[in-house]
């Protein structure tokens, strides 16, 4: 018997069935389940099917939580699976962030959220958004009995010419399921705001986080921000004509700081960290001493107001250099507004070319456990959610009581043997072992294997100087077949590059661990046929580094405190970008880790338990065989 009965399919697969039993446990019982459900076990209609049923039945909402697009597109294909095969009536809506939602949104916009968040603050309050004024019955009603896709959902709300934003959240007060970003849930502004307008309480919804193994990272940035020093100098030059008073504000501001800077280069340090109350202290002394006497808070509200003055001008003419200095009296105010947080974070200057004054958010929990204590259930799961037990630390889960919280791990669905992971012995990206003879080593290694696969292959570095350093030491003939990934390389690039690699076998893609190639992107039909992870992406110590790892000794021991701030952190990465190669059952591939630390305590521990390594010199031979055996014959 299955699970749920809406799900829609004849058969469920191996892990599925005990997946989807346990989420409709959790479900029922109010519970928290925390699942690392390797890809292939088919977890977002497992997922889904028994939550909606409940939903329906006892008047829940489903919140589907995803950081792609691409899974907000697998999310919406399912429910409509879903309603189809069960004859429902489901309504669910699809919402994606409301600057991309919207219509009038120009570019300049859609990069700087702030800015767009005045622009259309304005637009509704001086009732000269038309989108926004206009109701109509018949657009919603359409909505509500049509499961969209959210560009098809702002394709007809445009054709209506209402606001799709605000139509998918009117939706939203009677939908069964929303599909949405993780910030309509955990960010404070926003998730507030949301729940209000669709008029629910978290008690009725049942979450489910996708891909949770990002949430944490996210709900740091979202509370993390910083600030040049160059953008108060640029500000103060773009205000010096139209502000006397903020621009002499702006340059002693930029003289307080420099003044840090200044020190912290003759003590020979890269980075210092900066407290809260002396900055504030400092800019109130400074406030107190200028003409027009005002407090931070005041000087703060005095940047935005400006910037939304030059707000109205920017409408009329369009000058883009306003507009920048806009976006950037908008970033000036946003980063003194958030630098007055109570929440525990790390404040930095660091000291280089450009000097940037940053506030990183040390504990994720501090959104994410509030969501889990109040809702109904909570379901997070991601094909690299490794190991469980830190996820329901770090995003507070641990910690609540009277809930029942489930911690599983489940089996990879494909066959064993068409993934083969090999550690080869000798080389190293450690920082003593560093240098042009291992740089050599690794390259050679590199080269034997590309002799060796069939097919495209992908090499993820800890870093694109390493990834430079490696590059130099390969034969021209096997430099010729190989793509590089760059820094800077915007969304277009990065596709046209992937399906280059696509498209011409034997291509060789290198890349970074933790960046788009080895994260974001779906390699299909089995593009990538060896994967290579040359080193562990071990950050250096940063202040950053040491915060985090203090952070969580201080809160679970000196054991987790390093494994949560420093090692799992770049095991992550090595499970993300290793993970690339097999997405379906017929996918065969081989990867290869290119460090022997792997094989090596305490690194071998915190990799999965179905990770069988062979440890090897001869990983050439392995390579061979590999694609020599059975299926692998091409
Ligand atoms: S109200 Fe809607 S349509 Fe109008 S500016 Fe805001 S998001 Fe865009």
């Amino acid at each position: 018997m299955v699970e749920s009965s809406f799900f829609p399919f004849p058969h469920v697969r191996e892990g599925q069935r005990e997946f989807m039993g346990d989420v409709k446990h959790a479900v029922e019982a109010g519970g928290i389940l925390i699942a690392h459900a390797p890809t292939g076990i088919g977890k977002t209609v497992a997922a889904l099917a028994p939550a909606v049923q409940y939903a329906i039945e006892n008047e829940k909402t489903v919140f589907f939580l995803t950081s792609k697009r691409s899974q907000h597109k697998i999310a919406i294909d399912t429910l409509r699976l879903i309603n189809e095969r069960n004859g429902l009536n489901l309504t669910a809506v699809d919402i994606t962030s409301k600057q991309s939602m919207c219509p009038r949104a120009v570019s300049i916009y859609r990069e700087f959220y702030s800015l767009f968040n005045e622009f259309c603050k304005n637009e509704q309050r001086n009732r000269r958004c038309w989108y926004y004024m206009n109701h109509d019955e018949e657009a919603l009603a359409r909505i509500r009995c049509e499961i969209m896709h959210v560009e098809e959902l702002c394709e007809w709300c445009k054709t209506r010419r209402v606001c799709p934003y605000k139509a998918a959240l009117e939706v939203g007060k009677t939908a069964d399921v929303i599909v949405c970003d993780y910030n309509h849930l955990f960010s404070r502004d926003i998730a507030a705001k949301v729940l209000e307008k669709i008029e629910k309480g978290l008690d009725e919804l049942i979450v489910i986080v996708d891909e949770a193994h990002n949430l944490p990272d996210r709900i740091r940035n979202n509370l993390s921000s910083e600030l040049r020093l160059k953008t108060i100098s640029e500000t103060a030059r773009g205000i010096r004509n139209i502000d006397r008073e903020m621009y002499n504000n702006l340059i002693e501001m930029e003289m307080i700081l420099k003044k840090l800077v200044t020190n912290a280069a003759r003590a020979k340090r890269a980075e210092i960290t900066v407290d809260r109350d002396f900055l504030i202290g400092e800019l109130e002394k400074m406030l107190r001493r200028r003409i027009e006497v005002m407090s931070y808070n005041e000087f703060v509200n005095a940047i935005r107001s400006r910037a939304e003055a030059i707000q109205e001008s920017v409408s009329t003419d369009g000058e883009s250099g306003r507009e920048i200095l806009q976006s950037n009296l908008v970033s000036i105010s946003d980063f003194l507004d958030a630098w007055t947080t109570e929440e525990k974070c790390l404040r930095i200057l660091s000291i280089n070319d450009n000097p940037t004054l940053s506030l990183k958010l040390l504990d994720p929990s501090v959104l994410s456990e509030p969501v889990f204590r109040g809702a109904h259930a909570t379901v997070m799961m991601s094909g690299t959610l490794y190991p469980v037990e830190m996820y329901a630390d770090v995003l507070g889960a641990a910690r609540i009581n009277g809930r029942e919280i489930a911690l599983r791990e489940y089996k990879s669905p494909f066959p064993r043997e068409n993934r083969l992971i090999a550690v080869t012995k000798g080389l190293t990206t450690k920082y003593t072992r560093r240098g042009e003879a291992m740089y050599r080593r690794i390259g050679e290694k590199i080269e034997g294997i590309a002799e060796n696969v069939r097919g495209g292959m992908a090499v993820f570095f800890p870093s694109y100087a390493l990834l430079k350093a490696i590059l130099a030491y390969l034969s021209p003939q096997v430099r010729r077949r190989v793509m590089v990934e760059r820094r800077e390389m915007g969304k277009v690039e990065r596709n046209r590059l992937y399906e280059q690699l696509r498209d011409e076998e034997s291509r060789i893609l290198f890349a970074v661990q933790g960046g788009s190639f080895s994260e974001g992107m779906d390699y299909e039909s089995n593009i990538l046929k060896a994967i290579i992870v040359v080193g562990l992406p071990l950050s250096p110590p940063t202040l950053e580094v040491k915060a985090t790892q203090g952070y969580y000794t201080g809160k679970y021991g000196a054991e987790k405190g390093r494994l949560y701030g420093y090692l799992y952190p770049a095991i992550t990465k090595v499970l993300q970008a290793a993970g690339r190669g097999i997405r379906s059952e017929h996918d065969r591939c081989i990867i290869i880790l290119m460090d022997y630390r792997f094989a090596q305590f305490p690194y071998k521990r915190c990799l999965p338990p179905d990770f069988d390594m062979i440890f090897t010199d001869r990983v050439e031979d392995l390579c061979k065989s590999f694609f020599n055996s059975g299926s692998g014959r091409e």
